[in-house]
């Protein structure tokens, strides 16, 4: 039954792939755990580009629109689905978030998976990259104890750098676990609430569009 779900799962995936290839849209999935501060990196980051990066999301959680509310303050393309007691987006929902969707109106998609290191993991959603999430306040052991999300992920970010004066959090430990389960990570710190380092994660987008286009 398992195997039947996964497979029924990644032939939706692979439709979703194909219509935002179509349409020349980039998607990453942003996976990381409740409070590690997705949301507010989509935010800053839409804050910065302006209409030369036209940025579309879907954000997923189990219940509310909160997060929805949040983005369209900044963006016109926000879809908000909500799982009910489901803990991860399956390639379901991104097919019905995208028929509510002006694909053609977007460069980029992001798709907010819902806050759990674990089972986001697992399911293809049809995205290009899939980007690991970690925050200072989470703790510097959960690379370590989460090994999946940090070698599945094409880049890691470590949110909240301007509260690691004021928790303990050992940097070296964190970055040495995510270089050792994941040798040809790229790893990105900054902070979504200064900007600190924001523009760094813009111009790494642009530069997976440029090669995608090449
Ligand atoms: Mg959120
Ligand atoms: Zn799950």
């Amino acid at each position: 039954v398992v195997q039947n779900v996964l497979k029924a799962n990644d032939e939706l995936a692979a439709r979703n792939r194909q219509r935002l290839h179509a349409a020349g849209v980039l998607s990453i999935d942003l996976m990381g755990a409740p409070g590690c501060g997705k949301t507010s990196l989509i935010e800053a980051v839409l804050q910065r580009v302006g209409p030369a990066l036209r940025i579309g999301v879907i954000a997923g959680d189990l219940a509310t629109q909160r997060d929805a509310d949040r983005i369209a303050r900044f963006s016109n393309h926000v879809v908000q689905i909500n799982t009910g007691k489901g803990c991860h987006l399956e390639a379901h929902h991104v097919t019905a978030a995208l028929d509510r969707i002006e694909l053609a109106k977007l460069d980029l998609l992001f798709i907010e998976n819902v806050g759990n290191l674990i089972c986001p993991v697992g399911f293809d959603l049809g995205q290009d990259l899939k980007v690991g999430v970690f925050s200072a306040t989470g703790g510097d052991d959960k690379a370590a104890k989460h090994p999946y999300i940090v070698i599945e992920s094409a880049l890691l970010l470590l949110n909240m750098i301007d509260l690691l004066p004021h928790v303990r959090f050992n940097r070296d430990l964190f970055l040495e676990d995510i270089h050792r389960l994941n040798p040809a990570a790229q790893v990105l710190e900054l902070s979504a609430a200064t900007g600190a380092g924001v523009d760094a994660f813009v111009q790494w987008i642009q530069t997976q569009r440029e090669m995608r286009k090449a």
